[in-house]
């Protein structure tokens, strides 16, 4: 053992303090990164041995560790990922680790079941029954199989079973719970891959080749094989006995995604995501440390799994906002995901049809190699895209489907093909203005103006999800009736097209209306198999679905994403139309995208008609290094929430005065300014920007900075390094 009897270690303990802890190694030692068991005031917590104790504590205080669990230790690869990542988004290393023990019992001695084995004497009589269940033995090999099951599988009673077992044809063993995955075959034939998708395919297989780390950007146009693609790189790291995972940005999308697993490998991958049971998460993140999971599938936070030897990570949909986490450990999976492979010496492949300007500059700038898929596969061609001047059309206020709009999606309904109108609004309306005093409903705890959702007859703010019934009377005037619904979310598009086109079957997609993602997902599949003519969605239907019959995407207001002060505000936007109007034509029928703007010659807009992205990139890339933004420049955004508005800005303006340690490396300050939504949840919200050149040592200077301050008690700071959104 690394650490032997009386020494002191130092011990990661998620839980509510921020550094390591010295404990005592008790009899037998403990080697670094184990599981242990260690007092911490009354209680007893999990953590994992970091290292050598750091000392410097009164001696008689330390405290002995408890047991070791019988979880395998966390590897040093593991173990350096976590320091790397706790150092680069300035969290706590506790904090850190909690995201790798995020598996129930992980230290709890597996249980154990009844399985049946092939005992050492053959059955005095043998029947046609006891052949077999002898037979389906032999068939399923190692699987484990409990009475019940060995039973089921061969068709007997367990009575059977049982009196092989007396007579010494069966053997009945105690295994663990925790069953293996079924192995993937790589060496099944896949699809017959297009020229292009063989080239791309083998140039992953030979990065595959060399041991280390390096990233693979895989860029193709929706519909070009991407996946096919990427699942020849897995099949090359199963062939090398490494493990792979794939992160992908929605549940939702899982599904079908398991399907393409199981037809190509000959059985499904490991999950991890929120929806899997607690005892799944167990057996997971146990296989996964033994090394018998070889494929798993996830959500970001599958990256703090520990792997016995990662050999790939995929990103698809790389460039999906939701790999950014925005609550408690502020980090970007992306990111991630590049610093874990680089500590396992694994490949990464970052999948999109429009990747993130970060991918895209380190592709340019030879960090990442850069693969193309131009072309959708066979047949299907990318959608036509033209612009609706809405200037021209001269609606009615409560109206949103121009008359172009409205005539495409007639044809549509003629020939049975489907249309998909896009709107990126939860809800009935955005606004609710009381037309005797002008009052505009907003949260109380908020700065939003709360949003009418009609299907259930409740106003909602989509900040902080407070909801009250929609009110007969105005809370500011007291007059009845004249609350009124101000501009259009996809409830009211619904109407709309309902009244327009009454013999449609009409489907509204948004993430509110269902229950669970489960019984969208059951949607989402009806839909593509023709049970709508009408779909009406918000940014959901934007991930990735494939509705074969889908042949016009008319996107309601391309305009909504552009204005605002955002920095990826003509990015997001590009990013999204072009997602959106690749749902068209993924069949054998043409697509047309419309967008209805007015603004057709905004430079978003005509690049997004144009097609030539990579005039996009480079234009969005020169405005971004002329003004030091990243991704050649560094940002961190500090946020202080507090319930108390004088005490958030007087916090933000002793930062704003106490810059020194941010001059020191160059770097501006900016603020105190009020958060864009400058109240959530009750909480008044101050932020300060930090901005630096990109070789700045940014961390230890903002960790030098904030550690000058010490916040009252009730004031949050939450440092956001690289921070996506604004709010
Ligand atoms: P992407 O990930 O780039 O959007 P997919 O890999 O999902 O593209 O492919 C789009 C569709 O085309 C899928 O239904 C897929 O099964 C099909 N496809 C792609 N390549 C092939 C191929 N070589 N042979 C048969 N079908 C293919
Ligand atoms: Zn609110």
């Amino acid at each position: 053992m690394e650490h032997a009897e009386g020494a002191l270690v130092a011990v990661a303990v998620p839980g509510p303090l921020d550094r390591l802890l010295d404990y005592r190694v008790p009899e037998g030692g403990v080697a670094t990164g184990a599981v242990v068991e260690v007092p911490l005031g009354p209680r007893r917590m999990t953590g994992v041995v970091w290292g050598p104790g750091a000392g410097g504590f009164d001696a008689a205080k330390i405290r002995s560790l408890g047991r070791v669990l019988e979880a395998p230790p966390l590897r040093e690869e593991l173990r350096q990922f976590l320091d790397r990542a706790a150092a680069y988004t300035l969290t706590p290393l506790p904090a850190m680790v909690r995201l790798a023990l995020r598996a129930p019992g992980i230290g709890a001695p597996p249980a154990l079941r009844k399985i049946y084995r092939r005992g050492a004497r053959d059955p005095d009589r043998m029947t046609e029954a006891r052949g077999r269940v002898l037979a389906t033995l032999a068939e399923y090999g190692g699987a484990a199989l409990t009475l019940g099951e060995l039973a089921a599988a061969a068709g007997v009673s367990t009575g059977v079973v049982k009196g092989l077992v007396a007579q010494g044809a069966l053997d009945e063993v105690e295994a663990p719970r925790d069953l293996p995955y079924p192995a993937l075959d790589p060496d099944r034939p896949g699809k017959a891959l297009s020229p292009d998708q063989a080239a791309a395919a083998e140039r992953l297989r030979a990065a595959l080749a060399v041991d280390g780390y390096g990233t693979t950007l895989l860029k193709g146009v929706t519909g070009s094989g991407k996946t096919e693609v990427y699942l020849e790189a897995v099949a090359e790291c199963l062939r090398r006995s490494r493990q792979a995972l794939v992160l992908l940005p929605e549940i939702a999308l899982t599904a079908e995604f398991l399907a393409r697993v199981e037809q190509r490998f000959g059985a499904r991958p490991a999950e991890w995501h929120s929806g899997i049971t607690q005892t799944e998460r167990r057996r997971l993140w146990h296989m996964v440390a033994e090394g018998a999971a070889g494929l798993v599938v996830g959500a970001r936070s599958a990256l703090f799994l520990p792997f016995r030897d990662l050999g790939l990570i995929v990103v698809d949909e790389e460039h999906d906002a939701s790999y950014k986490q925005e609550d408690g450990v502020l980090y970007n999976a992306r990111d991630m995901a590049v610093l874990r492979a680089a500590m396992a010496g694994a490949r990464v492949v970052l999948a999109s049809a429009t990747p993130c300007l970060e991918s895209w500059a380190n592709a340019e700038a030879g960090k990442y190699d850069r693969i193309d898929l131009p072309a959708r596969f066979g047949a299907a061609e990318m959608p036509q895209m033209r612009a609706v001047d809405m200037r021209e059309e001269r609606l009615p206020a409560d109206r949103w489907i121009g008359t172009v709009m409205a005539a495409e999606v007639a044809v549509r309904l003629e020939r049975g093909e489907q249309s998909l109108l896009f709107l990126n609004r939860r809800g009935y309306a955005p606004v609710t203005i009381c037309r005797a005093c002008g009052h505009q409903i907003g949260c109380e705890h908020c700065d939003a103006r709360m949003v009418e959702h009609r299907f259930q007859k409740r106003l909602v703010c989509h900040q902080c999800g407070e909801t009250k019934p929609m009110p007969e009377v105005c809370p500011s005037c007291g007059v009845a009736d004249r609350l009124a619904p101000v501009g259009p979310g996809v409830e009211r598009l619904g109407e709309e097209v309902a009244a327009r086109f009454p013999e449609a079957r009409v489907a509204v997609l948004s993430s509110d209306l269902f229950a669970s993602a489960r019984a969208l997902k059951a949607k989402v599949e009806e839909i593509a198999a023709g049970a709508a003519d009408i779909v009406i969605g918000t940014q959901l239907v934007a991930k990735g679905h494939n509705f074969p019959l889908l042949t016009l995407v008319g996107v309601i207001d391309a305009d909504l994403g552009l204005q605002g002060s955002d920095l990826r505000a003509a990015e997001r936007t590009f990013q999204l139309m072009r997602q959106v109007a690749g749902r068209a034509g993924r069949g054998e029928r043409p697509g047309l995208a419309l967008l209805q703007t007015y603004q057709p010659d905004h430079p978003v807009i005509r690049a997004i008609l144009g097609g030539d992205e990579e005039a996009f990139w480079r234009a969005e890339a020169e405005e971004r290094r002329a003004a030091g933004m990243p991704p050649y420049g560094r940002l961190a955004g500090i946020i202080l929430s507090s319930p108390d508005m004088k005490a958030a800005y007087d916090l933000g303006q002793a930062l704003a005065r106490g810059d020194a340690p941010l001059r020191r490396i160059g770097a501006q300050v900016f603020g105190p300014a009020p958060a864009p939504i400058a109240r959530v949840r009750g909480r008044h919200r101050v932020r300060l920007l930090v901005k630096a050149d990109k070789a700045a040592p940014l961390q230890a200077a903002l960790a030098d900075w904030v550690g000058q301050v010490k916040p009252p008690a009730n004031l949050r700071l939450t440092i956001d390094i690289d921070p996506q959104s604004f709010f």
